[in-house]
Formats: structure tokens, C-alpha cells, sequence
């Protein structure tokens, strides 16, 4: 789930081919931003994988401003188009089961969508968003409103809504957070010196819970949690949306996409 970038084994410069073809390049924010209308565009703005959305310097565009330069130069073809834009760091961060950079790139693939929907016409555009697979993360019930979402589970007085200022305590009388993995780098079991696994859970402080480096706690060791088998959302608007109802297959959705592109 970490790759990073390899060279070329062979002297292929794909750059000067984009070129060559009439493509104009850009490697930041600001050359992004002068490049005005240029199309076709390709946008290379990190060496492997873009910073995740905790992490991103100014120089870095964010998905929204990606976003908008797409749909900015497609919106012009009266044959119209078709745009796939990826949140994909959002599934990094759960593998590291950091859900503190996971939720954050989960609010900036938000901000792309609301964009996108704003710069486009229900009329005659199929919006549709939605997630290729699930993570073993899961979110505690029970905590008073206005818990930290990446926090600890902070307690409820009895007729009221909003929390008391202290956390609740699980069964073995230590605190918990709101959300938790099934596995992952968080295990609460270590490995030991004759490397079997023990471990009991950590005493959590509100500030360690909310430190965006924090890893959530998570049953099973693993050096990287995996995605999960749960079904998952998918919400659409526009032409054709009301096919997207119900429970159904992966491949389903390419069907729904298919047909709106070709329909009337
Ligand atoms: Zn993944």
C-alpha cells in the first residue's frame, strides 16, 4: 500500500512525448494556476504519491484545485466527458491507522465533490461517489456531542447531549476512543521477547488521542491494516442517479455510467 516511485529502466522521457504531443506540463500550484486554459494539461506535482491533506505545503495543489482546473478545461467539449477524481490517500492513512490524516483527506475529497457539483448542471451531469472497498475501522457509540471525532469517547450525563468533559471507561476502567481498528499498527498486543504477542490497552490521554500522529487502537497486529469485506456507499445526482439505488454489484456502477454517457 506504500509504493513509491521507481526511474525508467529505459530512456524513454514521457515528459518531452507529453510535450511533443501538444501537452502542456505543469509540476505545482503556481505553475497550475498560470496555466491558464492550456489543455491538453498533464499536472505531475510530487514524485510518488501526493502529501496527504495534514501534510500538504501551499506549493502542492489541493484535490479541489485539481478539480477545478479538470472540470474547468473539460466542461468546454459539447460532447461532454467523463472525470474520475481519487481521494486515494484517504485509504493510505487508514493502512497506517492514522484515522486523523484519514478523516482529513476525507473532508478535502469532500470539498473536490461539493466543487465539482457547483461548477457542474444537474441537467446533464452524473455526478457519482462512492469507494472501491471499506477499512476495519469502526466508530464507538454513546459519546456525548461534541467528542472529538478522533478523540476519546467523552461521557454523557443522563438526560443530556452534550459530553461532561471526562471520558468513558471501558470495562477494564481505562478510557477509549471514538473510533478503533480491527487491525493494524495500533495493536494493543506486542510483541514480546520470545515473539509471542501480549499487551494490555494503554491509559489514553485526550491530547495523545488527538496528536495527528496517533494510531488508534486496533485488536489485531498487523504491520499495515487491510480494507475490509463491508459494503460500501454510493451516492449519485443528475441524469440517471435514480439507478443507483439499492444493493448491487462493483461492476454495476460502470453500467450506470456507460448508459448516461451514451443516453440522450
Ligand atoms: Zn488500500
Amino acid at each position: 500500500p506504500f509504493g513509491g516511485a521507481s526511474a525508467r529502466e529505459d530512456a524513454v522521457d514521457l515528459l518531452a512525448r507529453a510535450k511533443e504531443a501538444g501537452a502542456t506540463v505543469v509540476t505545482d500550484a503556481s505553475s497550475l494556476g498560470s496555466a491558464e486554459g492550456a489543455f491538453p494539461l498533464l499536472g505531475l506535482f510530487n514524485d510518488s504519491h501526493m502529501n496527504f491533506e495534514e501534510d500538504r505545503p501551499d506549493s502542492e495543489p489541493s484535490l479541489a484545485q485539481m478539480t477545478e482546473a479538470a472540470i474547468t478545461r473539460l466542461k468546454n467539449d459539447e460532447e461532454g466527458f467523463y472525470l474520475m477524481v481519487e481521494g486515494g490517500r484517504v485509504d493510505q492513512a487508514n493502512h497506517a491507522g492514522n484515522a486523523h490524516r484519514a478523516l482529513k483527506d476525507g473532508a478535502a475529497f469532500a470539498e473536490a465533490v461539493a466543487l465539482a457539483d457547483r461548477m457542474t448542471d444537474d441537467a446533464d451531469t452524473l455526478i457519482i461517489v462512492t469507494a472501491d472497498h471499506d477499512h476495519g475501522l469502526s466508530f464507538n457509540g454513546y459519546c456525548g456531542r461534541g467528542t472529538p471525532i478522533t478523540g476519546l469517547c467523552m461521557g454523557i450525563a443522563s438526560g443530556q447531549v452534550n459530553h461532561t468533559g471526562k471520558p468513558e471507561l471501558a470495562a477494564d476502567g481505562k478510557p477509549y476512543t471514538v473510533i478503533g481498528y480491527l487491525n493494524g499498527a495500533g495493536s494493543v498486543l506486542t510483541e514480546q521477547a520470545d515473539h509471542t504477542y501480549f499487551g494490555t490497552r494503554a491509559v489514553l490521554s485526550q491530547e495523545e488521542a488527538l496528536d495527528p500522529d496517533f494510531h488508534q487502537q486496533a485488536l489485531i497486529p498487523m504491520e499495515a491494516e487491510t480494507h475490509s469485506g463491508a459494503d460500501v456507499a454510493a451516492w449519485s445526482k443528475g441524469p440517471w442517479a435514480h439507478l443507483m439505488a439499492g444493493s448491487v454489484e462493483q461492476n454495476f456502477i460502470f453500467h450506470v455510467m456507460n448508459h448516461a454517457m451514451k443516453a440522450e
